[in-house]
């Protein structure tokens, strides 16, 4: 029997042990330290940001971008249905209500089409329009923004991304050519979680090019204490800065960062070749962008649903995951209001992940190919 392939591992064969040691020497392993700063820094000059505040989580990076944006408790962010639910809570822990919006089918990313429809009938008829637009870039592409901007020219609505697991996708084309996602709304947030392209254990980022949204989410991130050696604060904060020991992870796993992207780019591109002529539908890899092949899944177009394919995948020691279960049709949020979500439904019932790690060997690919062959054959 041989190993099981896992779906998603980190690769930490860089400077990690380094950094890392480095920190123990100096004393310097909590949230104060040369590391948290020079990970913001680099992480900034990477993406092509001004300013870049390291966060505990991509969670609570969101959370935070979200009250910098002025999102407050009457509020209504729009946001996909078809995304982890860490987007979603991001908005439910502000008080503001998600407006759920579904997929376009040939992207799976937020029909942004579909929301400026909606919100030009509201202004048409005087009625209250969402605060924010969370754009998701779901699994390493890159959503079409050119609705969503023009959305935020129009009626003033505040463009946060949501990158979590798009790091280093690109606009080739149109209003954001040459631009990495993140970088191109309002702010941009990113998640270092363990199965994220690059990780820092736990931790996210908040990248901004305005410098009083900057400095606001480092104050809230850090219990809104002012300067100085009191403990004064002028508003509820949280404690929500990344430690010195993951930014140290954090600035390691950059420098292997182009590496990672061609890795995870070279798997898409193998897979995409490998199941041309198989019953799946490929993942979106529109021209104007490029993507970050994160996460790489197909739809099956048999009458097989995805989970059943990835548990079998499971079964054989290639290990898989459905795509998700939309908000809409999860507990906290099925109340919620929205736009459509059928194809969001569909992208969950025939998704499938495959393992696409950045140490993934063309061997191990090559079985899981077969492997996924047999079963929908
Ligand atoms: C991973 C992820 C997050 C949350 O990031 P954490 O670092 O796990 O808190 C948010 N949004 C999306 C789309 C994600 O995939």
């Amino acid at each position: 029997m041989t190993d099981a392939i896992p779906l998603c591992v980190p690769h930490l064969a860089g400077n990690e042990a380094a950094y890392l040691q480095e920190c123990i020497r100096t004393n310097m392993v909590s949230s104060v330290g040369p590391f948290v700063e020079r990970f913001e820094r680099e992480f900034a000059a990477q993406v092509g940001a001004e300013h870049a505040v390291a966060c505990a989580s991509g969670t609570a990076a969101l959370h935070v971008a979200l009250l910098v944006a002025g999102v407050v408790p009457r509020d209504v962010v729009a946001v996909s249905t078809f995304t982890f639910v860490a987007s979603a809570n991001a908005i439910a822990y502000t008080g503001a209500t998600p407006l759920l919006v579904d997929s376009e089918r040939e992207t799976w990313n937020v029909d942004g089409a579909r929301l400026y429809d909606h919100v030009r009938r509201r202004a048409a008829s005087g009625r209250a329009l969402p605060r924010a637009i969370e754009v998701v870039h779901v699994l390493g592409q890159a959503a079409d923004l050119e609705p969503i901007l023009e959305l935020r020219d129009r009626y003033g609505i505040v463009v946060i991304e949501d990158a979590a697991e798009s790091l280093g996708a690109r606009y080739r084309t149109g209003p954001a050519a040459g631009r990495h996602v993140g970088t191109v709304g309002d702010l941009g947030c990113f998640s270092f979680n363990g199965n994220k392209i690059m990780t820092t254990g736990g931790g996210g980022m908040i990248v901004t090019n305005d410098p009083h949204l900057a400095r606001r989410a480092r104050h809230l991130t850090t219990q809104a204490r002012l300067p100085g050696i009191g403990y004064t604060h002028d508003e509820v904060g949280y404690n929500y800065r990344l430690t010195n020991v993951a930014a140290a992870l954090g600035v390691a796993q950059l420098e292997q960062l182009p590496s990672f992207l061609s890795a995870k780019q070279a798997i898409a591109r193998r897979y995409d070749q490998c199941l041309a002529s198989q019953p799946v539908t490929l993942p979106p890899d529109p021209p104007w962008s490029e993507r970050s092949a994160w996460l790489y899944s197909v739809l099956v177009d048999l009458d097989r649903s995805g989970t059943e394919v990835a548990r079998q995948l499971t079964h054989r020691g290639i290990e898989s995951r459905p795509l998700w279960t939309p908000l809409h049709l999860q507990v906290p949020y099925a109340g919620a209001p929205r736009l459509g979500g059928e194809v969001a439904e569909s992208l969950h019932r025939r998704g499938v992940s495959l393992p696409c790690s950045t140490g993934l060997t063309e061997q191990e690919q090559d079985r899981a190919v077969a492997t996924l062959v047999e079963i929908l054959g």
